[in-house]
């Protein structure tokens, strides 16, 4: 049996910087505005960047000095409506947020979209496939609490009980995440422990 489970980050990820006006670091997230300046078909467009506390702005470069034909026009349109969608896309980009030197600042919340298929295989595993599309500050662990509805003190021993297997405690615990995908095995009474999810019936007819 296996188990995918999509995860995209909600909501923005916080950078923290000292903020002139406050004059202490503050958290910044972004205010939904997008600026676009064009000189001689070159582009540099920032996501303007707000404190948490006070208005004091700070531009995060997401393009710079971008020739007009390197940009698809799609995105160029989405840039220019200060598109919502594509402001949070960008402020959980972590290779773009480096680019800033900013300071990440705990983590977006995350949405996981479970799939299922089942197969013909008799037995206690589930193969359960971590996909993260786009990177962001994220750890595997958080993911199996979330999704388990377990606790870390749980899933550590349930590793070290063999339960789930595959995976290192460090692994989970990194949020260096850097293949897209992850693939490791768990019981079933694992998967199953804290959620009410009854599939008796489909599994009576396929295993
Ligand atoms: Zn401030």
């Amino acid at each position: 049996m296996n188990v995918t489970w999509t995860v995209t980050p909600v909501g923005y990820q916080r950078i923290a910087k000292r903020c002139p006006a406050c004059n202490i670091k503050r958290d910044f997230t972004p205010s939904g505005a997008i600026r676009v300046n064009s000189q001689k078909k070159l582009l540099d467009i920032w996501s303007i960047y707000k404190c948490t506390h006070c208005d004091y702005t700070w531009n995060i470069s997401l393009f710079s000095r971008l020739h007009v034909s390197k940009i698809k026009p799609e995105l160029y349109y989405r840039l220019m409506m200060n598109d919502a969608d594509t402001v949070q896309h960008f402020s959980c980009d972590i290779a773009m947020l480096k680019r800033n030197n900013a300071e990440l600042s705990g983590r977006p919340d995350c949405r996981i979209q479970e799939r299922w298929s089942l197969c013909l295989t008799r037995g206690n595993q589930v193969t359960v496939h971590i996909r993260i599309p786009r990177p962001f500050q994220i750890s595997l662990l958080s993911i199996l609490q979330k999704q388990l509805m377990l606790s870390a003190g749980e899933i550590r021993r349930r590793i070290a009980s063999g339960q789930i297997r595959g995976v290192t405690l460090k692994m989970l615990k990194s949020r260096k995440l850097k293949d897209l995908e992850y693939s490791f095995k768990m019981s079933k009474e694992t998967l199953y422990a804290r959620r009410r999810i009854i599939l008796t019936h489909r599994e009576k007819q396929t295993s």
